[in-house]
């Protein structure tokens, strides 16, 4: 079944292809042209940097110019899985994939079908296969949405997290999460024994360490705005209500209540914006998070993300 796609990486197309956090537009990491195709697709700022996916770890090496005591730890403790390293890279690695960095992202995603794919095609590079702002794909039909009908992707259904990986910059010391994801800094504090500094700003900040968490992003078309707190919302008819606490209004259709839980909410967030988006909705409305919920990490990462929609 995979043949096809393999085939088109190995002549230097883009493929997408499932992991188990959102689906990636796939190209192979040694080749630029390749790789060149993947930024004009999704009208990515050449300054964004890519995440190289292996298939073991012993292909960091191929990219890493030094692995760690801690590094092995991280990839001992969550390889494959939600979790992006970033290492001092060896000179061969493509400026392209780095934006001139000296740095190389790596992960080794859990999805069967993205480890096939990776194990007979060799390294990709794999952002998010959405256009550039859009929220993150997480059915192959989003991806069809933003690239048309007709684009080469492999289908294996809607992707299980919903969210990005958390992005861990281990290239010097103190470690810093750029984006947080499903693994949280206090399990990666757990495995290595050391403190890490979160920074994931959305400053406009044109020297942010990672480039990517300067832009807009993860946006649907209606506007995404925190619901005030207090009681006295009212509830408008073109808008979507994401609630997971608060008691729901008691007419209004458009409202999806989590009752707390909070995987299912981001499993399902970037559907839900496209939805809103089909619809035609002005705004998204989502109850603000508790300093208590956002002790979850899954919490922290959709607090991120909505964020970011917001803008
Ligand atoms: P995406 O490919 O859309 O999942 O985004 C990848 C994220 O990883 C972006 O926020 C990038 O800025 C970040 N990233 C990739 N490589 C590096 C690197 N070498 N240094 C810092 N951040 C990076
Ligand atoms: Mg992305």
């Amino acid at each position: 079944m995979l043949d096809q796609y393999i085939n088109l990486l190995k002549s230097g197309e883009v493929v997408a292809f499932p992991t188990e956090t959102v689906y990636g537009l796939g190209a192979d990491a040694k080749n630029p042209d390749a790789i060149k195709k993947v930024f004009e697709i999704k009208g990515r700022p050449s300054d964004n940097p890519l995440i190289v996916h292996i298939s073991d770890k012993k292909q960091t090496e191929d990219f890493a110019s030094k692995i760690s005591d801690d590094a092995r730890k991280l990839m001992d403790g969550f390889w494959p899985g939600p979790l992006t390293l970033i290492f001092e890279k060896k000179p061969q690695v493509l400026d392209i994939i780095t934006a001139g960095l000296d740095t190389v992202a790596l992960r080794w995603p859990k999805h069967p079908l993205s480890q096939q794919l990776i194990a007979r095609a060799g390294a990709l590079v794999a952002p998010s296969a959405n256009s550039s702002g859009k929220p993150s794909p997480t059915k192959a039909e989003h991806v069809k949405e933003d690239f048309g009908d007709d684009f080469p992707v492999v289908d294996a259904g809607e992707t299980d997290i919903g969210l990005e990986s958390t992005v861990l910059d281990i290239s010097s010391e103190p470690y810093t999460i750029y984006r947080p994801g499903a693994v949280s800094a206090e399990e990666i504090k757990k495995v290595i024994g050391k403190e890490v500094v979160q920074d994931s700003n959305s400053s406009q900040d044109k020297t942010a360490k990672s480039p990517g968490t300067k832009y807009s992003h993860y946006s649907p078309a209606a506007k995404v705005q925190w619901i005030s707190s207090g009681d006295d919302t009212t509830f408008v008819e073109d808008a979507l209500y994401l609630l997971h606490n608060r008691p729901a209004p008691q007419k209004s259709t458009r409202v999806i209540h989590y009752k707390g839980d909070f995987k299912k909410m981001a499993h399902e967030l970037y559907d839900r914006f496209r939805h809103a988006d089909h619809q035609q909705l002005e705004f998204v409305f989502v109850e603000p998070f508790s300093n208590d919920q956002l002790r979850n990490p899954i919490v922290e990462a959709l607090q991120n993300r909505i964020s970011k929609a917001i803008g």
